[in-house]
């Protein structure tokens, strides 16, 4: 079966992209050439940083799908070196990424969240 080609429309005005831009600070984990990592405003666990690709992609699907490999290395090395940054590796994290209506995505810059810090429960509330 063919698969059915998606196209993504980016809002360059998304908090991210400004937060990329240096128009709103943040609290830098690390930061790569194609990547960076920042604490979340609004922390839902001891630790939460969201870590974020440079270029312009909307959600998990469009980065899978256009970002060149070299970003798409970064990026997840990044992840890894967050994990370590913030020292949750022996205890353990979740990592999560809200992706469209259903998965309840606020900003459209697709991000992951790196969470930890205490035990974070069932994955899911029921
Ligand atoms: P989403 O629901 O899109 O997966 O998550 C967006 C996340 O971005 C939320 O956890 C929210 O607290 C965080 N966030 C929104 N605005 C800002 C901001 O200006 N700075 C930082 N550091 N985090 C933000």
């Amino acid at each position: 079966m063919a698969e059915k080609a998606r196209f993504w429309t980016y809002d360059p005005t998304n908090i991210f992209a400004r937060i990329l831009r240096g128009e709103i600070p943040n609290k830098t984990v690390i930061e790569t050439s194609h990547t960076l990592a920042f604490h979340d405003i609004h922390p839902q666990a001891p630790v939460h940083v969201l870590v974020i690709p440079k270029g312009p992609y909307v959600d998990f699907a469009h980065f899978a799908a256009e970002a060149p490999a070299e970003e798409i290395v970064d990026f997840h090395r990044a992840c890894a070196r967050v994990c370590e940054a913030v020292a949750v590796n022996e205890d353990g994290f979740r990592i999560i990424s809200n992706s469209g209506s259903h998965g309840h995505q606020d900003v459209p810059h697709f991000h992951l969240h790196i969470l930890g810090g205490r035990p974070l429960g069932p994955m899911l509330a029921r």
